[in-house]
């Protein structure tokens, strides 16, 4: 079994400002990444709020960036994912591709990911016609329909996204009011080809390989819709991923790992940085500070 003295799971932003602190504070730490660095950020083509990084670079810049940082400081990276996690006071182990690791301090960076619709057939239609992701995947819908759901920030931009990619797109919300930004929600209704179709949810998916369309239902009159859309983006919210951790570290009610003023969870020696927190902004920049906090408190720990 391999010791180290910080494990950090997760190579988002978090994650990788936490190894860049952690290993430039000359802790004996890896990082573990189950698909590539830069996390949820590769998925925009835009991030205009990251301080000192001007024009707008796309997700993959800035997580190349990043990247570059942590090894400028040898953070040692293993492409895998963690499992098997085991967290008490006194003992920290995990696997990780056939391997066992035991460390004196953890950091939890896994972030979060999309919350699904709910619907039955939903599963069926990720990849063919369901897409979590507009700036990933929009450019598959140029020219055609497609549909997208959600009341927030997330649908709202994305929607207005897809209008310069589609040819129509129907914005479908539950309530009659969106929560996101009123400059957003502005520009969304004076885009010639967005729909807002409001008091409404996806009551039905059709296709057989492909989605070919949906039903919506108006939560009110009970009135249903069939929109010929080739393509349904979600964007309902954010779910963590706190799977490995649940009945280990506390939760807060919507499953975000509880952390104090250091960034220490309810298991001493187990700190949480980003998104996978209960957190009030996710954003890069948060992710990053949290980061930095947790490294800095998880090498405090560890000289006790
Ligand atoms: C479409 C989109 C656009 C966005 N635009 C912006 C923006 O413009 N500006 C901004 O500031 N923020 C933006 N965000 C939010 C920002 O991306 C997140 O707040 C940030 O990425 C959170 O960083 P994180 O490191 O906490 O988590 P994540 O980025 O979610 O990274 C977590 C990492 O952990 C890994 N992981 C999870 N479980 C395991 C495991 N068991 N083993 C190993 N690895 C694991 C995942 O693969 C992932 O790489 C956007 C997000 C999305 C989805």
């Amino acid at each position: 079994m391999e010791k180290l003295g910080i494990a950090i799971i997760g190579g988002g932003p978090a994650g990788l400002a936490a190894g860049i602190y952690a290993a430039r504070g000359g802790a004996n730490v890896k990082l573990f990444e189950e698909l590539f660095p830069g996390g949820q950020i590769v998925k925009t083509h835009r991030v205009e709020n990251y301080p000192g990084f001007t024009g707008g670079p796309d997700g993959y810049a800035l997580a190349a960036a990043l990247e570059k940082h942590a090894a400028e400081f040898d953070l040692p990276v293993v492409y895998g994912s963690v499992t098997d996690l085991k967290l008490t006071a006194a003992e920290k182990t995990f696997s990780v591709n056939g391997e066992a690791y035991a460390a004196d301090a953890v950091i939890l960076s896994m972030g979060a990911g999309p919350r699904k619709l709910g619907h039955p057939d939903e599963d069926r239609f990720v990849g063919a016609g369901i897409s979590y992701c507009a700036t990933c995947d929009g450019n598959f819908y140029r020219g055609k329909d497609v549909a997208i759901v959600g009341g927030g920030d997330t649908a709202v931009s994305d929607a207005l996204y897809l209008s310069g990619l589609c040819r129509k797109v129907y914005l479908i919300h539950r309530r009659d009011q969106f929560r996101a930004a009123a400059t957003l929600v502005d520009r969304v209704k004076g885009a010639e080809n967005v729909e807002l179709i409001l008091d409404s949810t996806v009551v039905g998916l059709l296709g057989e390989d492909r989605l070919s369309g949906i039903v919506v239902e108006n939560k009110f009159t009970k009135e249903q819709r069939t929109l010929d859309v080739s393509g349904l983006f979600v964007a309902v919210g954010i779910l963590p991923r706190t799977e490995l951790v649940r009945g280990q570290v506390d939760l807060d009610e919507g499953g975000f790992v509880v952390t104090d003023r250091f960034l220490e969870t309810s298991v001493p020696g187990v700190f949480a940085a980003g998104d996978v927190r209960d957190t009030p902004l996710r954003q890069v920049v948060t992710a990053c500070a949290d980061g930095a906090v947790a490294a800095t408190k998880a090498i405090e720990y560890i000289h006790g």
